[in-house]
C-alpha cells in the first residue's frame, strides 16, 4: 500500500525526516511511536502530501508521489486523514460533515451520500448524532465523526496522528474500540499514538522514530519486552 525509500524532509533548514525507510502491506496496521519532535507527524503527513518531502522516493497506492505534483485530491482519496483536533467543519453537522466530501468529490447526490454516511456512523456507534452540530458533542463522539467522515469516502489506507491525545481519559477507549473495530475488517492503518495497550493489541508492527530516523521496527511482542535500541528502551521506560 504504501512505499517509502530514503524520505527526506526538510522545514527551512531544519531537517524533520532523515532518510526514512518503510514498506506497508495492505491489510498491515503499524503504530508509530517515539519522543515529541521526532517526525511521526511529519512522516505521515508526507503520506498525503499535507507536507511534501525534497528527497526520497514515496510510492501510495501504486502511485509515485512527487512534489508539486497534479491530482493531488485523487490520491486524498484514497488516504483518510484523522488528526489529534477532529477537524469538523463547526458550521456543518455531523451528516452534512459526513456528506460533503461525498457530493463535492464522489459526485453522489443527496440521497446516495446521506446513506453512505449513516452506514458509516453506525460503523462508529453514533447514529443517533447526525443531526447534532460538533460543539453539542463531547470529544469522543467528534473524533468518531471524524473516523466516520474519512471512512464515507471508503480509503484504502487510514492514517491517525495522535487521536485520543486531545481527549478526556473516559473517552479514550471509545475511540480506541472503533479503531480496534476498523483493524479487524482488514482496514489499513498507520497510527501515531501512544495508547501501547492499542498498539499491543492491535498493531503488526511497531516503528519507533527518533530525531527524524526509524530507529527500530518490529512486532508488538518483540518490542514491548525486548527493546533493541537504547533510545527504544528509555522511551518505554518513560511511558510504561
Ligand atoms: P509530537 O509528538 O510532539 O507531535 P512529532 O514526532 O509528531 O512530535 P513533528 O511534528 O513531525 O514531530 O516534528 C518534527 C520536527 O520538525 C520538530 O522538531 C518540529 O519542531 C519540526 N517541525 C514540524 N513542523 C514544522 C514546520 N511547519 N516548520 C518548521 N519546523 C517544523
Ligand atoms: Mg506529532
Amino acid at each position: 500500500a504504501i512505499q517509502i525509500e530514503n524520505l527526506s524532509k526538510w522545514y527551512e533548514s531544519f531537517r524533520a525526516l532523515t532518510d526514512v525507510n518503510l514498506t506497508i502491506a495492505y491489510g498491515e496496521r503499524i503504530v508509530i511511536c517515539g519522543p515529541s519532535g521526532s517526525g511521526k507527524s511529519t512522516l505521515i503527513r508526507c503520506i498525503n502530501q499535507l507536507e511534501v518531502h525534497q528527497k526520497g522516493r514515496l510510492v501510495v497506492n501504486g502511485v509515485t508521489l512527487v512534489p508539486g505534483m497534479k491530482g493531488l485530491s485523487a490520491i486524498r482519496r484514497d488516504v483518510g486523514m484523522v488528526f489529534q483536533h477532529f477537524n469538523l467543519f463547526p458550521h456543518l453537522t455531523v451528516l452534512d460533515n459526513c456528506t460533503l466530501a461525498l457530493r463535492r468529490v464522489r459526485k453522489l447526490d443527496r440521497r446516495e451520500a446521506e446513506a453512505v454516511a449513516h452506514a458509516n456512523l453506525e460503523r462508529v456507534r453514533i447514529p443517533e448524532q447526525a443531526d447534532k452540530y460538533p460543539s453539542q458533542l463531547s470529544g469522543g463522539q467528534q473524533q468518531r465523526v471524524a473516523i466516520a467522515r474519512a471512512l464515507c469516502m471508503k480509503p484504502k489506507v487510514m492514517l491517525f496522528d495522535e487521536p485520543t491525545s486531545a481527549l478526556d481519559p473516559e473517552m479514550i477507549n471509545e475511540v480506541l474500540d472503533v479503531m480496534t473495530l476498523l483493524a479487524q475488517d482488514g482496514m489499513t492503518m498507520v497510527c501515531v499514538t501512544h495508547e501501547m495497550g492499542f498498539a499491543r493489541k492491535v498493531a503488526d508492527r511497531i516503528v519507533f522514530m527518533d530525531q527524524g530516523q526509524i530507529v527500530e521496527q518490529a512486532p508488538p511482542s518483540e518490542f514491548f519486552t525486548n527493546p533493541k535500541h537504547e533510545r527504544a528502551k528509555l522511551f518505554l521506560k518513560q511511558i510504561l
